[in-house]
C-alpha cells in the first residue's frame, strides 16, 4: 500500500486505540468492581445461611442446664466463659452477644478486646426480619464493635426465668474480615487483571479485523473518490452491490452521477446564456441602427424629400420600434418565467371563450395573408383548470407562430378536443413546417430554425410556451413536415362541474 493510498489517518488510528484502550480498561475496572461486590455478597449470604442457626444452637447448648443470669439478676459470666472456650476451639471469627429485648447489649464475648469500644446498642428491625425469615433471608444487623458498619448475623430469642432477650452472634467478626478482604483482594486482582487481559486480547483480534475489513472497502472507495477529485468524471465504483459497505458505494455513485448532470447542466445553461446575450445584443443593435439611419435621413433630408418619401420612413420608423417593444416585452417575459418569479394562478375558466376571443383577435392579420383561421370545437364549451393568462399568452404566441409561418391562403385550425380527464389543445397550420433535425431544439429559448427568417422573430416565443407549460406540470408535442404544415399539441385538465 503506497503511504498516499492509505485510507485511514493515523490520527484517527492513534484515536481509535486510544478510545479502545480506555473502554477496555474501564470494562476490566467495572468487571473487576462487580465481580467482588457480588462474589462478597455471594460470600456473606452462603455464611449466614450455613450459620443461620448458630444462635438458636447456643442458647439450647448452653442456656439448656444453665441460666445466663444469676440469681442477683447480673449476666453469668462464668457460662460465657465457657461459650469464649468453645468458640476458640472452634470458630475464632464470632462474636457473641447477648442483648435484652430492646437491642441493648447486657455482655459480650469477644476474642480480641483491644479494639474500638463497642456500642451499647443493635438495632431490632434486622432481628425481627431474621427471625420472621427463619434467616433463610440475606439480612444485614449492626456491627457493636464497629459503630456504623453492618454485617451478617445468626439471632435467635430465649426466655429464661421470665426475662426475655436474644443471643446475637455476628459471624464475620474482625479476624474473618480482614483475612477475608486480604483473600478477595488477591483473588480478584488475579481474576480481574486475567479477565482485563483476555477481554484485550480478543477485542483487540475484534478491533483488527473490522479495521482490516473496513479499509479493505474503504481503499477501494478512496481510489474511486481521488481519482473523480482529480477530473476523471467516470470514475465510479465498480460492482458497489458485492462491497460490504454497498449503501456508501452506491451513495458515492448517485452523488458522483448528480455532480456530472449539474455540471452538464450549467454547462448548456452558460452556453445558452452567452448565445441569448450574444443574440439580444445584435437584435437590439439591428433596429436601433435602422431607426438611427431613417432617422437621420429624415432629419437631413426633410426639405427635398416627397411627402410619399416621408410617410414611407415614418412607417419602417415605426416598425422598428414595435420590433424593439415586442423583443423587450419578450425579454422581460421570459426573464420572470426563468427566474421563476411567476406563480400560475390556477381556476377554472372557458378555453372556447378565450379561443373565440383570439381568433377574433387574429382574424385581421390572417385576412391580411388571405389565411383561413378557423376554431375547431366539437363539444359546446370546454373548461379547463389553468392560468388564464398564462395560457392566452401561450396560444397568443402559437397563433402567431403558425400564422407567421403560413404562405398567402393556407390554413390555420386551433382544435379543442375532449380527451378523458383532459382537454387536448391542437394548433395546426399549413405552413412551411419544421426540418425534422431542428424539431428537437425550437422550444429552447433563442434557437431559430432558419437563420435566414430571424427578421420575423427573435426565437424567444416557443421558449415562452414552454415555460407556461412546465408551470402546469404539462408538457407541449410538435408534429411537423416540411412544406406540408405543423401542429402543436398540448393537454390541459378540464374542469368537471360537479
Ligand atoms: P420566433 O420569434 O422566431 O418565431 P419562436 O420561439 O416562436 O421564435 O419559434 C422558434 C422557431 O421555431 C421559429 O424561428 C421557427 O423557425 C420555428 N417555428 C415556430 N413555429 C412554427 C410554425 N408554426 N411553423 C414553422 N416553423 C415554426
Amino acid at each position: 500500500m503506497r503511504k498516499n493510498e492509505k485510507t485511514l489517518t493515523p490520527k484517527l488510528i492513534k484515536k481509535l486505540w486510544l478510545a479502545f484502550v480506555l473502554i477496555i480498561v474501564l470494562m476490566g475496572a467495572s468487571y473487576i468492581v462487580i465481580t467482588a461486590y457480588l462474589a462478597n455478597k455471594y460470600n456473606e449470604e452462603t455464611t449466614q445461611r450455613i450459620n443461620a442457626n448458630v444462635a438458636t444452637h447456643v442458647i439450647n447448648e448452653k442456656f439448656q442446664n444453665e441460666s445466663p443470669f444469676l440469681e442477683d439478676g447480673s449476666v453469668n459470666k462464668a457460662l460465657f466463659g465457657d461459650l469464649m472456650h468453645d468458640m476458640m476451639a472452634v470458630n475464632r471469627s464470632i462474636e457473641v452477644y447477648l442483648l435484652d429485648n430492646s437491642g441493648t447489649i447486657l455482655y459480650s464475648v469477644v476474642l480480641d478486646h483491644s479494639k474500638n469500644t463497642p456500642s451499647k446498642s443493635v438495632d431490632t428491625a434486622p432481628i425481627d426480619y431474621f427471625i420472621k425469615t427463619k434467616g433463610q433471608k440475606y439480612v444485614l444487623g449492626d456491627d457493636p464493635r464497629n459503630t456504623g458498619e453492618q454485617n451478617i448475623f445468626s439471632v435467635a430469642p430465649f426466655t429464661i426465668q421470665g426475662r426475655e432477650g436474644f443471643i446475637y452472634i455476628i459471624l464475620a467478626g474482625k479476624d474473618f474480615q480482614a483475612v477475608s478482604d486480604n483473600l478477595f483482594g488477591q483473588y480478584f486482582m488475579k481474576l480481574g487483571f486475567g479477565a482485563t487481559l483476555l477481554t484485550m486480547f480478543f477485542a483487540a483480534l475484534i478491533a483488527l479485523l473490522s479495521i482490516w475489513f473496513l479499509t479493505k472497502n474503504l481503499l477501494l472507495i478512496t481510489k474511486t473518490v481521488r481519482s473523480f477529485r482529480e477530473g476523471d468524471l467516470d470514475a465510479r465504483i465498480e460492482n458497489p452491490d458485492d462491497s460490504d459497505i454497498a449503501i456508501f458505494a452506491n451513495s458515492f455513485n448517485e452523488m458522483a452521477d448528480t455532480i456530472v448532470d449539474n455540471m452538464d447542466k450549467m454547462k448548456s445553461v452558460d452556453l445558452l446564456r452567452r448565445e441569448l446575450i450574444a443574440n439580444v445584443s445584435h437584435d437590439l443593435r439591428t433596429p436601433l441602427a435602422i431607426l438611427k439611419g431613417y432617422v437621420e435621413t429624415l432629419q437631413m433630408k426633410n426639405e427635398t424629400l416627397s411627402e410619399q418619401d416621408k410617410k414611407e420612413y415614418l412607417q419602417i420608423t415605426h416598425d422598428n420600434i414595435d420590433k424593439l417593444s415586442k423583443l423587450i416585452n419578450q425579454l422581460f417575459e421570459y426573464s420572470k418565467l426563468e427566474a421563476e418569479q411567476v406563480t400560475p394562478i390556477k381556476e377554472p375558466f372557458s378555453i372556447t371563450e378565450l379561443s373565440h376571443d383570439l381568433i377574433a383577435k387574429f382574424r385581421v392579420l390572417a385576412d391580411k395573408k388571405n389565411i383561413s383561421l378557423q376554431l375547431n370545437n366539437p363539444e359546446d364549451n370546454c373548461l379547463v383548470f389553468a392560468d388564464v393568462s398564462l395560457v392566452e399568452r401561450a396560444l397568443q404566441n402559437l397563433i402567431e407562430n403558425a400564422l407567421k409561418y403560413t404562405e398567402d391562403d393556407g390554413t390555420v385550425t386551433l382544435s379543442l378536443l375532449k380527451k378523458g380527464k383532459n382537454i387536448e389543445i391542437n394548433i395546426s397550420d399549413t405552413g412551411t413546417g419544421i426540418p425534422v433535425s431542428e424539431l428537437p431544439y425550437i422550444f429552447d429559448r433563442y434557437k431559430q430554425v432558419d437563420k435566414s427568417t430571424k427578421k420575423q422573430g427573435y426565437g424567444l416565443g416557443l421558449a415562452i410556451v414552454k415555460k407556461i407549460m412546465d408551470l402546469h406540470d404539462t408538457t407541449i408535442t410538435v408534429f411537423s413536415k416540411p412544406k406540408e404544415g405543423s401542429s402543436f399539441i398540448f393537454n390541459l385538465p378540464a374542469y368537471q362541474v360537479s
